[in-house]
């Protein structure tokens, strides 16, 4: 099974479906992530603060896949936007994940109370500059955020990754970011579970009209849409299932009817309310 790529801002590719290790204890990662990785995965979404870079690091080297098949991302915690922290936090990251490399670094919350984003984006540009991450971008960064970086700095993020689902569609920042050359990469793709997603009819009809699990629809829903995305689970069936979303796809009607499902609601937190 291919899965497409898309282009980031800087001539680097990401493929469009990833898997994601938010909450995926440190203890299990290795064995999840390598679970993802012999189903087919080749682009894996980690954090410093999901304490499991280690247990990814040691999928990665046990897989035997050549670095250059993999997209690894891993993301700067929000302590630790001073430059000199900044530095020191990428190394403690690719030791951890045993890379000499990333393929895409992050800030994880722009904290803007405390107004160091800027600081911590100029950091990543200096990481970019000696090759320990290839592309870099941001997290759950606002309008207002990206436009200080923007004006700020000589790069223009490469993604940015913000809560994104069907109840929760963030046509604002998709707009700004397809001004702007900022590809965007969904979590809580699934709504994390935290609501009725696949009990929305628009979901289940196409569930059914595709033979396909809700999941698998709303997978494609994010892909049809041009988003990035990389779905969470331990199972190593729901791991399969949600990788095998190339055999069908959405009408323009269910795409529609998917996209009204837009309250505005959000399940996780507010960007302005992180520190
Ligand atoms: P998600 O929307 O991917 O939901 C995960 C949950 O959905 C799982 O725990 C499981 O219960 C359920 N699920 C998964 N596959 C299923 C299936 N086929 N059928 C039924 N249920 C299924 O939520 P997430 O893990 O929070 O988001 C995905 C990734 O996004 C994370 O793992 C992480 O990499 C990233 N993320 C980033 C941030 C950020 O601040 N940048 C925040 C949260 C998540």
């Amino acid at each position: 099974m291919t899965v497409p790529t898309i282009t980031l801002n800087d001539g680097h590719t990401i493929p469009q479906l990833g898997f994601g290790v938010f909450l995926v204890d440190p203890k299990e990662a290795e064995r999840i992530v390598s679970d993802a990785l012999e189903v087919g995965y080749r682009h894996i979404d980690t954090a410093a603060i999901y304490k499991n870079e280690e247990g990814v690091g040691a999928a990665i080297a046990k897989s035997g896949i050549p670095r250059d098949e993999l997209f690894i991302t891993t993301k700067l915690w929000n302590d630790r936007h001073q430059k000199a922290s900044a530095h020191t936090a990428i190394d403690e990251s690719l030791d951890k994940l045993g890379l000499d490399h990333v393929d895409l670094y992050l800030t994880h919350w722009p904290t803007p109370a405390k107004d160091d984003y800027l600081e911590a984006w100029l950091a990543l540009e200096e990481i970019k500059a000696a090759g320990k991450a290839r592309s870099i971008g941001v997290s759950n960064h606002q309008v207002e955020h990206l436009e200080k970086l923007i004006a700020g700095s000589e790069t223009v993020p490469a993604v940015n990754q913000i809560e994104l689902h069907p109840a929760f569609a963030q046509r604002e920042l998709r707009a700004f970011g397809a001004e702007h050359g900022i590809h965007i990469e969904s979590w809580g793709p699934l709504g994390q579970g935290k609501y009725d997603l696949f009990g929305e009819q628009a979901v289940s009809a196409a569930a059914e009209a595709h033979g396909v699990t809700p999941a698998q629809v709303v997978i494609r829903w994010h892909l049809q849409n041009g988003l990035i995305v990389f779905p969470k689970s331990n199972s190593r069936e729901r791991i399969a299932q949600n990788f095998d979303v190339f055999g069908f796809e959405l009408s323009a009607d269910e795409i529609a009817s998917i996209d009204a499902l837009d309250s505005g609601k959000r399940v996780g937190s507010h960007p302005d309310e992180v520190n």
